[in-house]
């Protein structure tokens, strides 16, 4: 039996149960995939994890770089996943997992009400996600009053948290319980339109509210309206989730292409080092995680499509834009934004939303 995808984009709501056993019956533990990232390269074969030491799946972010590796088409991200699911499920997480697992918890509860949640009454509304709010709320009211001319509609804002960080570790079903919640919200305000501008959020509603209208704003906004394009060489590194939605990818380096004066661009998922809360849980690994990808950019400035991301490669002192301030011609972070700064940013952005 071979472990099937769970990525976030079937739709089912249900977390499948019983693959794990057909991944261990069928992997043989050739080890070809554990090339694909430095966890598996410190830890070894995903089956000999998952069978002798589950509780190391934490330490996986969930980029999926693996899969594409496995000659048995198996998808040994997934069986991490499920390895993940179940510990939580039976409440077995301890050590440093589960303190990733109750910060996780903090952070996205804080997000999920009063005073940092917003839902704007307009039928069409702009999503940030919890880190692009936080890190540069201009580039959010720049990106919703951007995607007001281009769909000619009043586009607000809803601000909350998806709960993609307690989704991340494996706790589907808090993310699950979130979602509804959303729903009801989104329901009450009378909006019939979401466009997200974080893939995570994207990839947590294609799963739990795969009957909403939801689209991810690169989906939406047309090609060549690159407002201030970065000049030199420029690498674009792919968020992980990028890579679970066909097209995604190409989109983003179709804006970017005619733009720049030289692109290369990332040809598989590799993690910044933030997913799965992996910096809290071993900081020494998601610094290898940010590390391959610095060292593949070699020395170009980069571009992403996800905050958490540029934050990261802003503290190694990595020059870093966010496509989207490129986009819309906000002005860039140069430093990395403190925790503090952002959840003061993301309370500004709530009051003045609520006060127009
Ligand atoms: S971190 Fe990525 S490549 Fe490594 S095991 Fe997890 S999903 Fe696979
Ligand atoms: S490449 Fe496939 S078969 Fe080989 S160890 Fe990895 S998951 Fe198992
Ligand atoms: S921060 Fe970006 S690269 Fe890292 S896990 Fe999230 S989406 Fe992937």
């Amino acid at each position: 039996m071979t472990v099937k995808k769970h990525d976030g984009f079937g739709g089912s709501g249900t977390p499948m149960s019983g693959t794990t056993d057909g991944f261990l019956e069928e992997c043989s533990s050739c080890g070809q995939c554990t090339s694909a990232c430095p966890f598996l390269d410190r830890y070894g074969n995903p089956d000999r994890i998952i069978a002798g030491q589950p509780e190391l799946a934490f330490l996986c972010t969930n980029c999926t770089g693996c899969d594409a590796l496995c000659p048995l088409s198996l998808s040994p991200s997934e069986a991490l996943f499920q390895t993940k699911e179940r510990l939580i499920a039976k409440d077995s997480v301890s050590g440093k997992a589960a303190s990733a697992l109750r910060s996780a918890r903090s952070f996205a509860e804080r997000g999920h009400k009063a005073p940092f949640i917003h839902y704007s009454k307009t039928g069409t509304v702009f999503w940030p996600g919890c880190s692009l709010a936080g890190t540069n709320p201009e580039t959010v009211r720049a990106t919703a009053s951007l995607l007001g001319k281009v769909l000619e509609t009043e586009v607000g804002l809803a601000l909350d948290c998806c709960f993609d960080p307690l989704y991340q570790m494996g706790d589907t079903r808090s993310t699950r319980e979130t979602s509804n919640r959303i729903r009801e919200r989104l329901k009450k305000a009378g909006i019939e339109r979401i466009i997200v501008g974080c893939m995570n959020c994207r990839k947590v509603f294609r799963e739990y509210l795969p009957d909403l209208d939801i689209q991810y704003v690169l989906e939406v906004l047309p090609d060549g309206i690159m407002d201030q394009p970065p000049a030199g060489k420029v690498y674009l590194h792919h968020p992980c989730p990028f890579y679970r939605l066909e097209g995604i990818t190409e989109k983003a380096e179709g804006m970017l292409q005619n733009a720049v004066e030289e692109m290369e661009a990332q040809r598989a998922p590799a993690c910044c080092g933030l997913g799965g809360n992996l910096a809290q849980q071993a900081p020494g690994l998601a610094d290898q995680f940010t590390e391959r990808v610095t060292m593949e950019a070699c020395g170009s400035t980069i571009i992403t499509s996800c905050m958490g991301c540029v934050n990261i490669f802003l503290k190694k002192g990595q020059e870093t834009y966010h496509i989207l301030d490129l986009i819309t011609g906000t002005k860039p972070k140069s430093k990395p934004v403190s925790s503090v700064i952002k959840w003061a940013n993301r309370l500004k952005l709530a009051q003045t939303s609520r006060s127009r």
